[in-house]
């Protein structure tokens, strides 16, 4: 028996995560990720699948991030019909966030119309919101570190891998005809210290693994976010201002209000109320509450710690009446809202409504990659524009830095080095080109580790007549 994997994504590059594993005639799908980020990576996702999806028998996502899942509704739109597994909390976070995709991509179809600016002459989305929900029923969960036998050749276990809610790394058991193989994919990997997920879980032996890279050539550390949010927070307090904050809606944002939680419980920063205006951001808390014992939160809520998604400062809004009331608010508030490049969604009223006052603040939790409108914010830009006015800068702008939630380089060598035996073969995935490089030399000097940093559209056999 051959087993053969093709890179369709994520090589090269950190979006567009998907690998076709081939055992024998089975093929399989590891994740099924859109295309982000600059528009000849975007413009993949319009490209004919590489492979026939009718002929793909199932998908296992690692997690349910856009880059990994995002896919999923036009591979059932162009024939895919078979399974698809992922862990529980997964499952709940994949539906929240392919039917805010199937949004963005009908919103996106609508303004090339409006604009005239679309290819096609009869224009249509990626996918709709009605073809995001057709993905849902095909969904399965798996619970986490059970083995799960997926059929005679082929087991299957998910492993915690701290990234966000429901992450996992993927371990596959191949049952070939005469020896069993073993291997590894990390899908996204978390940090060890996160104060809400645990970290991910050491795995001691893989015949093949997949490492992402993200942050193969890069440090993050962690342990001067609440420092820098209190600086920044008291800061706009005493001028008496607003701090808006542009987040991310899964991970992020919960990441966040643990750590305003925590500042106001230390008396660091003032008990001022904190708004949280994103219905996405919203419903995925609701799902951290609501899987309480997937993550660290769970046991300390039982020995009555206090609930950081939701105390008396919170509030939870989730009309755009209730997110347009808050441009009325003069001082003395915290609003969390999406997107977390400002690039789009409720966070531009509130951009239009606060920069021209310099009380006010903003601070950006997050990456903000060339080209978008926080990374122009960030670099002093002393206007933005918005609905097509340009809107003079006045408040302050901050970055806070250390609130990733992949592990950084350091963390990605202690994963690796906890394998109590080196995989016979390493593919270094999911890391722009000096990422995935960096890491690599450094699990070859280091631990003596083959690798190889394939290319998109590369394939490879991982083993033969097995
Ligand atoms: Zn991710």
């Amino acid at each position: 028996m051959d087993v053969k994997i093709k890179f369709l994504g994520a090589a090269g590059t950190v979006t567009g995560s998907r690998f076709l594993l081939e055992i024998e005639r089975q093929k399989i799908l590891i994740d099924c990720g859109l295309f982000q980020g600059l528009k000849e990576l975007r413009l993949r996702n319009w490209e004919e699948f590489p492979t026939d999806p009718s002929t793909i028998d199932m998908i296992f996502l690692t997690h349910a991030h856009i880059d990994h899942s995002g896919y999923l509704p036009r591979l059932v739109k162009n024939g895919f019909k078979g399974r698809i597994i992922c862990t529980e909390p997964t499952l709940d976070l994949v539906k929240i966030l392919l039917a805010d995709s199937g949004k963005l991509q009908e919103e996106e179809d609508a303004y090339a119309l409006k604009k005239g600016y679309s290819k096609h002459n009869k224009p249509e989305p990626l996918y709709s919101i009605e073809e995001a929900k057709k993905v849902f029923p095909m969904l399965e969960a798996i619970r986490f570190s059970e083995e799960t036998e997926v059929n005679n050749r082929l087991r299957i276990t998910a492993y915690n891998a701290g990234h966000i809610l429901g992450a996992a790394i993927l371990k596959l058991k191949i049952i070939g005809d005469h020896q069993e193989k073993t291997i590894v994919f990390s899908g996204d990997l978390g940090r060890h210290n996160d104060p809400i997920l645990n970290p991910p879980v050491n795995i001691p032996f893989a015949d093949i693994l997949f490492i992402e890279s993200t942050y193969g050539n890069r440090k993050s550390d962690p342990s001067t976010v609440e420092n820098q949010l209190e600086t920044a927070i008291r800061a706009t307090y005493s001028k008496g201002g607003v701090v808006i904050i542009p987040s991310f809606a899964v991970g992020r944002t919960q990441l966040v209000l643990y750590h305003l939680h925590r500042l106001q419980q230390k008396g660091k920063i003032p008990q001022i109320p904190i708004y949280v205006d994103s219905p996405m951001a919203i419903d995925v808390t609701h799902l951290y509450k609501s899987y309480n014992n997937y993550h660290r939160l769970g046991p300390l809520l039982q020995n009555g710690h206090a609930n950081p998604f939701s105390h008396k400062n919170l509030h939870y809004y989730p009309s755009q009446e209730a997110s347009i009331s808050l441009n009325a608010i003069k001082g003395d508030a915290i609003i969390l809202s999406a997107s977390g490049m400002a690039t789009g969604g409720r966070i531009l009223h509130h951009l239009y409504n606060r920069l021209p006052n310099e009380k006010d603040s903003v601070i950006f939790v997050g990456f903000q990659p060339e080209g978008t409108r926080g990374r122009k914010l960030l670099d002093g830009d002393k206007y933005s524009r918005m609905y097509g006015l340009d809107v003079e800068v006045k408040a302050t702008i901050y970055y806070i830095d250390g609130l990733s939630a992949h592990a950084d380089q350091k963390e990605l060598l202690d994963w690796a080095e906890a394998y109590t035996s080196k995989p016979k073969m390493t593919f270094i995935v999911h890391g722009e080109p000096d990422a995935s490089q960096n890491l690599a030399d450094l699990l070859q000097d280091k631990l003596g580790w083959n690798t190889i940093i394939p290319g998109y559209l590369e394939s490879f056999v991982l083993f033969s007549g097995i």
